[in-house]
């Protein structure tokens, strides 16, 4: 998920970068020498156990290996205001995770009577805990997946029809398929996949039907 690099410049930047070697702009200096913005990235993404036991960012290097702030003696804002993690911030010093669970909720809220469906909930909650947070805000930001977003939060109840309602998309496809109430009981959940996703179906889902569908949803889009 790294950006494509730009090409290197050794004459405008004639000290490589202390990590990865290449001459690009140094924006920090940091205990190991100064880094790139390409290195300042990738740090800020770095996780793991530090040789301390610290788990989280690891945004140092001590002996060629990935450290936390404290053993490297780097100085990096990564405590998300909002939820006290160790985490790479997206905004006002909020992670994303805490961003991305802002947006489903605002997005899947109906703006007139301020509270969520309570058929949403389970998806919300799958949304929310994306093991990706920054691939989930950019699948959501898309204006198709946001539109049908808010559709579903304003829907007055939550049925197969409700869905067949939406313009096509795929983000219905995937989300009727994989979701809520498109599916009766676990067995019919193939079925109904592979028998086409616009005849109704009766019957209610269960609770378990609801979360594991959501889950399931979450989990499209981390592969996708
Ligand atoms: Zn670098
Ligand atoms: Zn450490
Ligand atoms: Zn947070």
């Amino acid at each position: 998920m790294s950006r494509p690099r730009k090409a290197e410049d050794p004459i405008r930047w004639p000290v490589p970068c202390a990590r990865c070697g290449q001459h690009h702009q140094t924006v920090a200096r940091w205990p190991d020498g100064g880094v790139c913005g390409y290195c300042y990235q990738q740090a800020k993404r770095t996780r793991g156990t530090c040789a301390c036991g610290h788990e989280g960012v690891l945004p140092g290097m001590v002996d060629d290996q990935p450290a936390c702030r404290r053993c490297s003696g780097v100085r990096l804002n990564i405590d998300c205001e909002s939820c006290g993690a160790e985490d790479e911030l997206h905004s006002r010093g909020r992670c994303w995770t805490c961003v991305l669970g802002n947006v489903v909720d605002d997005l899947l809220t109906d703006p007139v009577t301020g509270s969520m469906a309570n058929e949403l909930v389970p998806l919300a909650a799958a949304l929310k805990s994306m093991k990706r947070a920054n691939s989930g805000m950019t699948w959501i930001r898309q204006k198709h997946v946001t539109a049908f977003l808010r559709n579903l939060a304003v829907a007055p109840t939550i049925t197969h029809e409700t869905f067949d309602q939406l313009p096509d998309s795929r983000t219905r496809e995937v989300a009727c398929s994989r979701n809520m109430a498109c599916s009766p009981d676990a067995t019919n959940f193939e079925g109904a996949t592979r028998t086409g996703l616009r005849k109704p179906l009766n019957g209610q889902p269960t609770p378990k039907t609801v979360s594991s569908s959501a889950a399931t949803f979450a989990g499209t889009i981390n592969a996708g």
